[in-house]
């Protein structure tokens, strides 16, 4: 079944009278348990597909559908129990809350989604130890490391064990070993859970390990064969 799927997306950025038309008529979708790569250009509109695909940024035009549920049709909060429930976030910019704790940042999609303060406490501990945090509970954005604030906001996006994680460089601040370990973490889950994966990334020799390369280039995703990544 299809976790998103995207139909004729068009994205035109416009300020006053200047249009950036981002892409056109884009259709995307993603399977559970796919991975899927998304390399291109700076600027060729792939932070901008992600923000969409997520429900943080609206089309011009066409239709996203997640877990079969037009995105457009939805309110506001119903819109936001679906995303908090099937999807996994990792902005470029990790957008942890700065007032809390690593592990209360963790916490919170759970909580969100009415999971008890311990169990949430549990999961979120157990997930903040896999990305190597576990000595970090209580430090807050501020008191970490850009790496680690980048592990934390990977953490947080995994515990709610959503249907498909998207990333936007998710590994991108990381030394190579850290960026492996994370990125491990990641296809464990996709394995072992079939969690669908939608990964931007301008690392090629990570974008291999996935099941499919999407290249957006003049406003279009063409697929790349793994062999030509
Ligand atoms: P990428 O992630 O591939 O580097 P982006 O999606 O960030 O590309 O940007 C795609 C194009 O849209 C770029 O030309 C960028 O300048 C433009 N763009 C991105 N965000 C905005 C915005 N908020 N307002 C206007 N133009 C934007
Ligand atoms: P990195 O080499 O990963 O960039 P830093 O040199 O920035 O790491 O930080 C080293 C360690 O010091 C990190 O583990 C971080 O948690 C801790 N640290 C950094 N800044 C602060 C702070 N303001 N308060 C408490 N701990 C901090």
């Amino acid at each position: 079944s299809e976790v998103i799927r995207a139909d004729a997306l068009s994205k035109t950025y416009s300020e006053g009278k200047l249009n950036t038309r981002v892409f056109e008529g884009l259709d995307f979708k993603v399977e559970a348990g796919e991975s899927v790569a998304i390399v291109g250009a700076s600027g060729a509109g792939k932070s901008t597909l992600l923000h969409i695909l997520g429900g943080l940024d609206v089309p011009s035009a066409g239709e996203v559908y997640v877990q079969g549920q037009k995105m457009s049709a939805l309110a506001d909060a119903a819109r936001g129990v679906l995303r908090n429930k099937a999807l996994g976030f990792i902005y470029q910019f990790h957008h942890l809350l700065p007032e809390f704790t690593a592990l209360e940042n963790v916490m919170l999609p759970q909580m969100l989604g009415g999971v008890d303060k311990q169990r949430a406490a549990d999961a979120a501990k157990v997930l903040l130890e896999q990305v190597g945090l576990g000595a970090r509970l209580e430090h807050k954005p501020g008191e970490l490391s850009g790496g680690e604030r980048q592990r934390a906001a990977v953490a947080r996006a995994l515990v709610n064990s959503p249907a498909c994680v998207l990333g936007d460089e998710p590994t991108g601040n990381l030394d190579d070993r850290t960026a492996d370990t994370v990125f491990n973490l990641m296809l464990d889950l996709n394995r072992a859970q079939k969690t669908s994966l939608v990964l931007v990334t301008h690392n090629r020799k990570l974008a291999k390990r996935l099941g499919r390369v999407l290249e957006l280039t003049n406003g279009k995703l063409k697929e790349v064969a793994l062999d030509e990544v």
